[in-house]
């Protein structure tokens, strides 16, 4: 399986990155050796001095597709969680200067935090979402904030790869993204319901 990573997917993160927002969606992958094992903690990689959380909801495909009409998206994803993609800031400011791919920055082992759970996104009358840091919010949004919806990105992003079942899209992160330190406890809500929670050692 493949993790399809959306970025600056939300104006007011596009504007904390100093920048606006994009014209066409734009992604990177991570590896499924990114993902971090179930109940791990997080441990901060030591070639970076400023690993960011972005807390982002996360599609799950079900369903294999190549160049998905717009109008078909939604028969390719019925699940949705909440995850996040730790990045290493200082390094991907690096690889951003000199026009490098961004992988070393993004799709190191234990990268990528996936819910346990997914949730039924018909289920879900609204879908609002927020990580806490230590037990004070520090991300929050609503999936109608998105700048390219679900749907928008499936049908880009199986123009250039075919989507296979058990594939995940990272949505984007909104604003408020920030370091991580050792200590800290990171935890995820999805209207208000805990669905995960990650130690930083
Ligand atoms: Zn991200």
């Amino acid at each position: 399986m493949k993790i399809i990573c959306i970025g600056k997917n939300y104006l007011e993160h596009a504007k904390e990155m100093g920048d606006i927002a994009p014209e066409k969606p734009i992604f990177f992958l991570k590896p499924d050796s990114a993902i971090l094992p179930k109940r791990n903690p997080f441990y901060i990689p030591n070639f970076s001095n400023e690993v960011h959380h972005e807390v982002e909801l996360i599609i799950k495909i079900k369903k294999l597709g190549k160049c998905i009409n717009l109008n078909f998206a939604k028969e390719y994803y019925s699940e949705i969680g909440l995850g996040i993609d730790f990045t290493a800031r200082d390094i991907q400011k690096k690889c951003k200067e000199k026009g490098h791919p961004w992988e070393i920055a993004k799709a190191f082992d234990q990268s990528a935090v996936i819910s346990d759970s997914f949730i039924d996104i018909n289920s879900l009358r609204d879908i609002n979402f927020h990580l806490d840091k230590n037990g004070e919010t520090v991300q929050k949004s609503n999936i109608k904030e998105m700048i390219f919806s679900i749907d928008e990105i499936i049908h880009y992003v199986s123009k250039y790869m075919t989507l296979k079942i058990g594939d995940l899209i990272f949505t984007g992160t909104p604003s408020g993204v920030g370091p991580v330190n050792i200590g800290d406890r990171l935890e995820g809500f999805i209207n208000d319901k805990k669905i995960f929670n990650v130690n930083i050692k």
